[in-house]
C-alpha cells in the first residue's frame, strides 16, 4: 500500500473548521488506499504570539534559546492533538507524536537545530497497526533529549526529512496557495503557478525570500532526492512538482522572481586595502551570529577601500555593536554607515546558465521605471539586486512583466 507524507501549514490548520477540513482530507487519502503520515504546523499566528509572550516576560532580556524551544514547540503540540481528536471523532484511527516521539534527533543548536538522524520505528509500528500518524512539525530532540526547534518554517523540513526516512512514495506540502508561483501571488497578482521546478531553482527562490518553502527543507530534499509536490489544502488543483533538473527545464530562462523585505546595509568606509582586514571584519560579524547576505568591496585606487554588506534589519544593531571597536582599531579615518529600508529582488532560472543578457534585461526594466539599483550579485542561476524597500512591489511587477512570466511558456 502506498505511503504518503502530507504537511499542513499554519493557515491550513488555523481554525477548528480548518482542522476538521484537514482531518477529512487525511481520512480521504487513507480511504483512497494509502498509509498516511501527516506533519502539522502550529495554528496560524500561534508561533508569533508565543514569541511575543516570551518578550513580555523577559523585560528586555533575551530569553535562553533552550526555553524558547520549550515554548515554541507547544504550538505544534496543540495542533497534533487537535488533528488526531478530529480524525478520531470522524471515525478514523489517528495517533499524535511529538518530534522526539517520532524519532527526530537533532544537534544542540536551539531555535535553529539541524536534523542529525531519524529513527522512525514508532511511526512504522503505528502505521503497521493501521493508524494515521500525526507528527508535530518544526521540532526534534537534542542528544541530551532536550526539545529543539528547526528554524521558522521548519515543519516543511520535518515533512521532507520524514518522507526520506520512511521512504514515502509521495510527499505533499499542503499550503494556502495552489503551488509555487512565478512570484509571490500576493505581490504580483498575475503571477502564474509553475508546474515543475528544479531543486536548485526552488532553493534559490526560497533562500531569497519566497517563503512558500523553508530553504533548508529544499536543501534536504535535493540532498536525499525527495521529490515533492506543493499544493493547496483548500482545493483540489494540481500543484507544483519540485524535482531533479532535466534537460527540458533549461528552455525556460527565468523561472521566477523573488523578493525579500526588511534588509539593511552596512558600509565600512576607508578600510585599509591590505590582506586580512576583510577576514577580521567578517569573522567578527560571524562570531556574533549575524548572517550576512551580499558583500561588495570597491576596487581601491588610494590604498583605501569601502566594504558593504547586507543583512536582516533585526541584526543591524548587533552588527554595529560588534564592528564599532574593530573600526576604531583600524584607524580614525575608518567609519561605519548603516542604511535601513533595503529590499532584495532576484530573478532565478537554470536556463540562465546558457543564456546571456538576463542581467541587462532586468536592469533596463528597473531603469525604465525609475528604480535605482544599489548592489548587484549573481550566481550561475540567479541575478540579485538591492533597491529601496518602498519600491520592491513595483520592481517585482515590472521585472515579472519584462520576462513575460504571466503567460504560459
Ligand atoms: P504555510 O503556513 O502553509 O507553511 P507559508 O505562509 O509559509 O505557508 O507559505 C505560503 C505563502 O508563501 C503564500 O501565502 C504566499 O504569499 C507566499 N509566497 C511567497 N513567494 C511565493 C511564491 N513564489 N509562490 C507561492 N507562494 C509564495
Ligand atoms: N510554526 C513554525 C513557524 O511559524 C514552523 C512552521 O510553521 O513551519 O515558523
Ligand atoms: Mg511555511
Amino acid at each position: 500500500m502506498p505511503l504518503i507524507v502530507q504537511k499542513y501549514g499554519g493557515t491550513s490548520v488555523g481554525t477548528p473548521e480548518r482542522i476538521l477540513n484537514v482531518a477529512q482530507q487525511i481520512l480521504d487519502s487513507q480511504k483512497a488506499g494509502n498509509r498516511v503520515v501527516a506533519v502539522v504546523s502550529a495554528m496560524a499566528g500561534v508561533t508569533n504570539q508565543l514569541i511575543e509572550l516570551a518578550d513580555q516576560v523577559s523585560r528586555g532580556n533575551q530569553p535562553t534559546n533552550r526555553e524558547m524551544d520549550v515554548l515554541l514547540s507547544t504550538g505544534e503540540q496543540t495542533t497534533i492533538a487537535l488533528c488526531s481528536m478530529a480524525i478520531n471523532a470522524m471515525g478514523g484511527k489517528a495517533i499524535s507524536l511529538t518530534g522526539a516521539q517520532a524519532g527526530i534527533a537533532t544537534d544542540r543548536e536551539h531555535t535553529k537545530a539541524r536534523i542529525s538522524n531519524i529513527t522512525p520505528d514508532e511511526v512504522h509500528r503505528l502505521l503497521d497497526d493501521e493508524h494515521i500518524v500525526i507528527i508535530a512539525g518544526f521540532q526534534g530532540k537534542s542528544p541530551e533529549g532536550r526539545i529543539t526547534t528547526l528554524g521558522r518554517g521548519g515543519s516543511d523540513l520535518t515533512a521532507i526529512a520524514m518522507a526520506a526516512a520512511i521512504k514515502a512514495d509521495l510527499c505533499q506540502i499542503l499550503t494556502d496557495v495552489d503551488g509555487v508561483y512565478t512570484c509571490d501571488p500576493r505581490v504580483v497578482l498575475d503571477a502564474r503557478k509553475i508546474d515543475e521546478i528544479a531543486y536548485d531553482e526552488m532553493l534559490e527562490m526560497a533562500s531569497s525570500g519566497s517563503k512558500v518553502m523553508q530553504s533548508r527543507s529544499v536543501e534536504f530534499a535535493k540532498k536525499f532526492g525527495v521529490r515533492f509536490e506543493v499544493r493547496s489544502s483548500l482545493n483540489n488543483n494540481p500543484g507544483t512538482i519540485v524535482t531533479e533538473e532535466h534537460p527540458n527545464m533549461e528552455a525556460v530562462v527565468v523561472r521566477g522572481v523573488s523578493i525579500e523585505r526588511e534588509q539593511a546595509k552596512v558600509t565600512i568606509e576607508n578600510v585599509p586595502d591590505s590582506p586580512g582586514v576583510a577576514a577580521r571584519i567578517f569573522q567578527a560579524v560571524s562570531d556574533a551570529g549575524v548572517i550576512i547576505d551580499m558583500i561588495v568591496q570597491n576596487v581601491s585606487k588610494t590604498g583605501k577601500t569601502d566594504i558593504s554588506f547586507t543583512l536582516h534589519r533585526s541584526d543591524l544593531t548587533k552588527a554595529e555593536e560588534t564592528l564599532n571597536p574593530l573600526v576604531e582599531e583600524l584607524g580614525n579615518s575608518v567609519f561605519i554607515e548603516t542604511t535601513k529600508g533595503i529590499g532584495k529582488l532576484c530573478v532565478v532560472g537554470i536556463g540562465m546558465r546558457s543564456h546571456s543578457g538576463i542581467a541587462a534585461q532586468m536592469f533596463s526594466a528597473l531603469a525604465d521605471n525609475g528604480i535605482n539599483i544599489q548592489m548587484i550579485s549573481t550566481s550561475e542561476i540567479k541575478t540579485a539586486v538591492t533597491i529601496d524597500e518602498s519600491q520592491l512591489d513595483k520592481a517585482a511587477n515590472v521585472v515579472h512583466t519584462a520576462f513575460n512570466l504571466s503567460s504560459e511558456s
